[in-house]
């Protein structure tokens, strides 16, 4: 009863954490993803997951369905968690590093048979500067020679049915990463025996192939974004989002691609976004998310909303969009606002962003 009320009270205030998933090339993170998206829950009906513009919806009900089994008996009082659909975006490259970024917490991919690579240091790198949460997935323990499959099973379950051999093998890749963490200056630890959160991330083992882990893997996401950052979830009517991408649709003209990472948009908000020749002022004329259905390529593919409430993947219609540029912010022009004020934050982005792509 408590609990249930708690829920109820936390979907009212709290926005759905964002959370990206980032990793070095072939560790899995597409895969994971599509692992993310699938249910145990019969073909046919998702589990409530929704496609949204850019990114994949999982709402709390759906996560608590899936991690029963570990009897944690969590109290998940935000909405659902919001995941990015396309890992190493491009905009991750470009976001602005001053601000708070896009994600809230993400998942560092790490293949259980290679370590860290290149690509692994790279995202550390970029979750440090700008003290984003993360926890690792250490996948493809499937790949351990002799592995029984447990098809969507916790880790935890899945790791005692393994033979000795498979385990001590997995003892050994496990403690050889973690020492590759320490090298980077990162104190990493397997999720069940992190005593130190917070100053030690953890690790769960998963497979993206058959599943396993994957319950614990989301219950820790929701579970540690809640414990840390109820602060910056907790629902604002200050506009914080981020432009994806910049689209050229057929009947649509350009679009932006956004994620509204809090506050709400309306039609007809005038809004200002960076353009690649100066700022764009400019009014949406429509928010649209795609339709649910839309395997059957009905016209109108998108539903039209008169305002979105965050955290959700949008496009927006607008006039001038053609210069936009990816991994800015755009801003609402509120009736007291002081558009030059807004105007030169636009500008500040506009900066950063550049000065990523110099360095790159
Ligand atoms: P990305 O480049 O990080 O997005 O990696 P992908 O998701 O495209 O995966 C790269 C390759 O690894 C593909 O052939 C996948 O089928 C395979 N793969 C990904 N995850 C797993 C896993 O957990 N186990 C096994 N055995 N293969 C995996």
């Amino acid at each position: 009863e408590e609990k249930k009320k708690e829920e109820d009270e936390g979907e009212k205030t709290l926005r759905s954490p964002i959370c990206c998933i980032m990793g070095h090339v072939d560790t899995g993170k597409t895969k994971l993803l599509d692992c993310i998206r699938r249910t145990n829950v019969q073909e046919g009906e998702a589990g409530g997951i929704t496609q949204q513009i850019g990114a994949t919806y999982i709402p709390a009900e759906n996560i608590r369905e899936r991690t029963k089994e570990l009897k944690a008996d969590a109290v998940l009082n935000v909405p659902g968690l919001l995941v990015i659909d396309t890992p190493g975006h491009e905009s991750f490259k470009n976001l602005r590093s001053r601000g708070s970024g896009l994600c809230d917490i993400a998942i560092l991919v790490v293949d259980i048979m290679h370590g860290l690579e290149p690509q692994t240091i790279e995202s550390l790198n970029l979750l440090r500067m700008r003290n984003t949460e993360f926890i690792v997935a250490l996948n493809k323990v499937d790949r351990l020679y002799g592995w029984k499959t447990c098809k969507n099973a916790p880790i935890g379950k899945a790791m005692k049915l393994q033979s000795k051999d498979v385990q001590l093998e997995f003892e050994h890749r496990t403690t050889q990463i973690i020492i590759e963490f320490k090298e980077q200056g990162i104190n990493t630890e397997l999720y069940n025996k992190n005593k130190d959160r917070g100053e030690t991330y953890s690790i769960v083992p998963t497979s993206a192939i058959s599943g396993e882990g994957i319950p614990e893997m989301l219950l820790l996401l929701v579970q540690w974004a809640q414990k840390t950052m109820i602060e910056k979830l907790t629902y604002s009517s200050d506009i914080q989002c981020t432009v994806l991408e910049v689209k050229v649709i057929e009947g649509l003209g350009t679009t932006i691609d956004v994620v509204l990472v809090n506050g709400v948009l309306h039609e007809g908000d005038a809004i200002v976004v960076c353009g690649y020749q100066g700022r764009i002022h400019t009014t949406i004329r429509s928010l649209l998310t795609p339709h649910p259905m839309k395997e059957l390529r009905v016209k109108g593919a998108y539903i039209h909303h008169k305002e979105i409430k965050a955290a959700q993947g949008i496009k927006i219609t607008a006039r001038n969009l053609e210069h936009a540029v990816a991994g800015t912010a755009l801003y609402v022009v509120g009736p007291d606002d002081d558009v030059e004020e807004i105007k030169e934050s636009v500008m500040d982005d506009m900066r950063n962003v550049m000065s990523r792509i110099d360095k790159s």
